[in-house]
């Protein structure tokens, strides 16, 4: 039997919706409008879309979008200045420095650089060890999306064989650690793991994040797995994922499509994300 598809823009839809009504009872309460600074830096046209996008759902969402947009030849310190300020400011409860920066600074460095409570893409090296500890704090965007599809959808994850395609510190690690929290065993594979395919075959969930069009194919799939496809790749075909989506679709039980699986969570959960901060910093506790 084909497999189910994962809609992930209707989930989408309904985590922009539940944060709008959500802004709008936290200005009620506090008498505050959650803000979200983008930094950009060059023209990057890729990036230029992503940062148009958030700050669209900013707007969509009542939350207030600071829009920064600085030239390719900025130099570090001058960078540097910005997100401290940003930092200090309590009108912004949210910062994403868009990656990747021009070669002249250090995107990581400056990640860094971004208050952890303001950290709504979950990168600076706290929000990764609060991660690793289970202790709470901002997840990276992408990986919470995931999690919220597999729920939208009542995948069990509890004593779960999970596999995850990719170890990248943005995507398959905290993928991993999120899955793990969720009571999942958890197989990370990478450029070196060994036969691929038998690894993958034994997962209940298997994640692909690996930047490798259609790599996953039919024969890396147990029967009735749930599949995700983190992979966006942009092909002579157009935009595909990790996954070869005709030939697993006849295998999986759930599987998500390239457009429209992953995608369209990664801005809703950083909408969610800048709602935590804001409710964080003005001492309230999150709703979920
Ligand atoms: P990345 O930093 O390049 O990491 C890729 C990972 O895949 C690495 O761990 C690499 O292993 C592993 N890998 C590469 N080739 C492999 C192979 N043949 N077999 C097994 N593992 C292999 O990429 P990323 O930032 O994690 O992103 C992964 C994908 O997700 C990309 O397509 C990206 O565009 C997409 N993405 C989508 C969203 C979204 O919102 N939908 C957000 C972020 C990223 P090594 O560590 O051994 O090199």
């Amino acid at each position: 039997m084909a497999a189910t598809i994962i809609d992930g823009k209707a989930v989408a839809q309904g985590l922009r919706a539940r944060v709008r009504d959500e802004v709008a009872a936290f200005e009620a309460e506090t008498g505050r409008t959650p803000g979200l600074a983008t930094v950009l830096v060059g023209e990057d046209p890729a990036s230029a879309i992503y940062v148009g996008a958030k700050q669209k759902a900013c707007a969509e969402c009542g939350i207030a979008g600071f829009d920064h947009r600085l030239p390719a030849d900025t130099p570090a310190d001058e960078l540097a200045s910005l997100l401290d300020e940003l930092n200090a400011d309590d009108a912004v409860s949210g910062i994403l420095l868009q990656l990747p920066v021009p070669p002249q600074i250090d995107g990581t460095a400056m990640t860094a650089r971004i208050d952890p409570d303001k950290d709504v893409d979950g990168l600076t090296p706290l929000s990764a060890g609060r991660l690793a500890l289970g202790m709470p704090g901002l997840r990276p965007c992408t990986p919470e999306g995931v999690i919220t599809l597999l729920d939208a959808y009542d995948v069990e994850l509890q004593g779960a064989e999970a596999v995850v395609l990719g170890r990248s510190n943005l995507v398959g690690k905290p993928i991993a650690q999120l899955l793990l929290q969720r009571h999942a065993t958890v197989t990370i594979c990478h450029s070196r793991t060994r036969d691929l395919a038998a690894v993958c075959a034994r997962a209940d969930v298997l994640v692909a994040a690996v930047g490798q069009p259609k790599l996953v194919t039919a024969g890396h799939v147990k029967p009735g797995a749930a599949v995700i496809d983190v992979g966006t790749n942009r092909t002579d075909e157009g935009l595909v994922g990790d996954v070869d989506f005709d030939a697993v679709r006849e295998v999986a039980g759930l599987l998500t499509p390239v457009p429209g699986g992953v995608g369209p969570m990664t801005i809703a959960s950083l909408m969610a994300n800048t709602l935590r901060a804001a409710r964080l910093q003005a001492g309230l506790r999150s709703p979920a």
